[in-house]
């Protein structure tokens, strides 16, 4: 059976780490900067190595092609991003992207042709931390992304995105120009650390997912009577962080009785805020992740009719304000089972699990079908120095996403 060489992997994995290693610890990799051209450079150096066909778009989008025997047909992407958050881990994103490379080196050695193309992308600007925005790269692929937004969003020294990108090389205004159409492609696969403890819990080495959670925020405001905290007797007051106090046990009960349900209250305001006054007002921001866009918009209603039972009663007011959506997606049934049957002939213990975290592929979506796969992550720490995973479960991976290959590219060896 084939397999990919990990030694090889794992070496290109630290090897691309060192471009912006921190001196604090782990990797800052931002966009448009002097650590990513360099790390770029090196992904380029690789590709050339093994005969890829290089191009880069005008948002910065690495891409190297092998040619499929039938150039007619529309490609298969796979691959990932090179950026980091700050101090963030040496396999979020590379992995992906490097896992890739090795996956057409592997092939090449074997003498393997397949009829369909086979592109690795190297997407820029996922995780969005230098700018407060992302996913730039495969938005600028689908043509989600607007010209707009280039000269909209700056960093913490007020550069924009437009004026790194100019620093860089690139030209803002043809940003347009990186949009792609869907008969291009016929699917786009995602290696990616999982960034949870599912796999770990259940000992699989490997994930396929299932789809994409959809998020949704709340910004939920309690109105009501503000009050001095020694002159006011308990029955005579209308105190919202009382009702914010049962709101949201109710809704943790609610998610815990919900099959992967995710509800989090991350942020809590109160008005005034000082510990002798019965607050007027308090705000609370809920993020709610699925799978369902209904069963999410099922928690919001029952968010509302919570309330009106809670504040009518007691003549205080409250408002419900979606402050953020972004509606969940399918792995096609397709490429799961392409990648299932890989995991079988391969022999790896694998789980079926949904990505509660959103990544590139989610926003390729609407452009192609796609899959992941993910490798477990130790303790299930990422976005930090201490992320690791281990050569022997991203080998594991990578020969699942290659069979996969095999079968949906049309193999053929020559
Ligand atoms: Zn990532």
């Amino acid at each position: 059976m084939i397999k990919i060489n990990v030694q090889r992997l794992m070496k290109h994995i630290k090897d691309l780490s060192k471009f912006g290693h921190d001196p604090n610890g782990g990797v800052t990799r931002f966009p448009f900067t002097a650590e990513e051209r360099e790390a770029k450079r090196y992904i380029v150096h690789l590709m050339k190595q093994i005969g890829l066909e290089i191009y880069e778009d005008e948002i910065g989008n690495l891409f190297g092609k092998r040619v499929g025997t039938d150039s007619a047909l529309p490609s298969i992407l796979i691959g990932s991003h090179l950026d980091t958050v700050k101090n963030g881990g040496m396999f979020d994103g590379a992995l992906g992207v490097l896992a890739g490379i090795e996956i057409l080196q592997t092939m090449m050695e074997q003498g393997i042709q397949t009829r369909h193309s086979i592109s690795v992308a190297a997407f820029t600007d996922e995780e969005g931390v230098r700018f407060s925005t992302g996913m730039l790269g495969s938005r600028a692929l689908t043509g989600e992304l607007q010209e707009e937004e280039l000269f909209q969003y700056k960093d913490e020294n007020g550069i924009s995105i437009a004026d790194g990108m100019v620093q860089c090389g690139y030209n803002p205004k043809l940003v347009h120009r990186a949009r792609r159409c869907s008969k291009e492609f016929k699917a786009f696969l995602e290696l990616h650390i999982e960034q949870g403890k599912v796999l770990e819990s259940e000992q699989a080495p490997v994930g396929i997912v299932t789809g994409i959670v959809g998020v949704k925020w709340l910004k939920v405001t309690i109105r009501g009577e503000e009050g001095h905290a020694g002159t006011t007797p308990m029955a005579m007051r209308k105190d919202p962080v009382t009702v914010a106090a049962r709101l949201i046990d109710f809704v943790e009960q609610k998610a815990q009785q919900s099959d992967g349900l995710r509800a989090t209250v991350g942020s809590i305001r109160v008005f005034p805020g000082s510990i002798n006054v019965i607050p007027r007002e308090v705000e609370l921001f809920f993020d709610i992740r699925h799978l369902s866009w209904e069963l999410i918009c099922q928690m919001e209603d029952d968010i509302q009719m919570f309330l009106s039972a809670c504040c009518n009663t007691k003549g205080m007011t409250f408002t419900v304000e979606a402050t953020h959506e972004l509606k969940p997606v399918s792995c096609s049934p397709v490429l799961i089972e392409a990648i299932r049957t890989a995991a079988k002939r391969t022999g790896t213990k694998f789980l079926m699990l949904p990505s509660g975290a959103a990544h590139d592929a989610m926003i390729l979506a609407s452009l192609t079908k796609i899959g992941m796969v993910f490798v477990r992550s130790k303790d299930g720490i990422s976005h930090s120095p201490l992320e690791w995973s281990d050569a022997d479960d991203i080998e594991a991976a990578a020969n699942i996403l290659l069979h996969a290959l095999l079968d949906i590219a049309e193999a053929e060896k020559i």
